[in-house]
């Protein structure tokens, strides 16, 4: 009788361990406002605004040269100047204005970005970080990051031609790598180059860092090549080209993810996101299309994968569709989530707070 007595308890305790052990994390909290508005992002931000701390720096998107359909700057301004705060990016993969930090720059100002100092992260090298990651064990990100105390990824939320859609993961991953650290994002690194295009110049076998690049006919030396994605941007005859298609979308999806943990687990950031002029296509292309959905609202979270769920969750709904990206753009992007979620980068448990009732 007492044996059965201690049996009995043990199990009692296995049974109230496993219970605790099971216990669902609490949902995290999106807020919401249909008020798509200055004053709709400052009421947002309110509620997050406690992990905001010392100097801050607001992760935007200028718009591509052409594109009409990007955030504009009356959207954020208010908030910036509020918090006194930096407008960040970093330069881009691809030939166009926003491969240089000058001409990047001059574009955000014609964009109407001229209220606030503009920082380009990656404008004077970067800073590889150490990560224990499926895909990598070190990202390379703008070598300004280190200036700033917290970062407000400010986010366009629209469907994107590789990832499905492109929202705050995409704005901090990609948003926030270096050249090399986009390279690593694309592609296995090497770019790809056609030598009938060369004139010999001479340029990037000057500027390669690897000392990969050799010509008549040109070549890169694969064991050499670092990826740094230099001669790209730098060739006059764009004879070198992005790899974009060497990775596999699945793939691609889980390298977005683990460099939006690099750099959550590294630095200070909140999210919002802005669901309105939602095009199948990103802000970096320079031939705009028209959103084919009605806007819908505003939303900010302290949790990454929080956020990019219930956004997704919200276009679905009032798009009327199990998976909106796929039927509109033939990419689902809802594995950026799953797989968010699987390393841990945040909660797709949420609870939306609706701050207009
Ligand atoms: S920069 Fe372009 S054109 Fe000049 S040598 Fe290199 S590949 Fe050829
Ligand atoms: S990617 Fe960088 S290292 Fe590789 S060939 Fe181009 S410039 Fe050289």
């Amino acid at each position: 009788m007492k044996n059965l007595t201690i049996v009995v308890m043990i199990i009692c305790v296995l049974f109230f361990l496993l219970l605790i052990g099971v216990e669902k994390p609490e949902p995290a909290e999106v807020f919401f406002t249909s008020d798509i508005s200055p004053e709709g992002v400052l009421k947002v931000f309110e509620k997050i605004s406690a992990e905001v701390t010392g100097k801050v720096a607001i992760k935007v998107h200028f718009g591509e040269e052409g594109n009409e359909t990007y955030l504009k700057p009356e959207l954020v301004k208010d908030l910036v100047l509020k918090l006194d705060a930096t407008l960040v990016e970093t330069n881009v993969l691809y030939v166009g204005k926003r491969r240089y930090t000058d001409s990047h720059i001059k574009l955000a100002i014609d964009h109407g970005f001229d209220f606030a100092p503009i920082d380009i992260l990656d404008s004077e090298g970067e800073k590889v970080i150490p990560v224990n990651l499926n895909h990598y064990h070190e990202i390379k990100v703008g070598s300004h990051m280190d200036d700033y105390d917290s970062f407000i990824i400010f986010s366009h939320f629209k469907g994107h031609g590789l990832s499905g859609f492109g929202g705050a993961i995409k704005n901090t991953s990609m948003g926030l790598a270096s050249i090399a650290g986009k390279m690593a994002l694309h592609a296995s690194t090497i770019p790809v180059y056609n030598p009938d295009a060369c004139i010999l110049c001479g340029i990037c076998v000057d500027q390669c860092p690897g000392n990969a690049i050799s010509l008549n006919p040109l070549v890169i030396d694969p064991d050499k090549c670092i990826g740094c994605g230099t001669c790209i941007g730098i060739c006059p005859v764009r004879a070198f080209g992005v790899p974009w298609n060497s990775t596999s979308r699945s793939v691609f999806l889980e390298r977005l993810v683990e460099y939006a943990k690099g750099v959550s687990d590294n630095y200070n950031t909140v999210y919002i996101n802005v669901l309105a002029n939602i095009t199948t296509h990103c802000d970096c292309s320079s031939r705009s299309r028209p959103p084919f959905m009605e806007d819908i609202c505003i939303l900010a979270s302290t949790d990454i994968v929080a956020i990019e769920k219930a956004s997704h969750d919200l276009v679905d709904k009032h798009y009327k569709s199990d998976d909106t990206f796929l039927q509109v753009n033939s990419v689902s992007g809802k594995n950026q989530i799953e797989y968010a979620s699987k390393i841990n980068l945040g909660n797709k448990s949420y609870r939306l707070i609706d701050l207009d009732e």
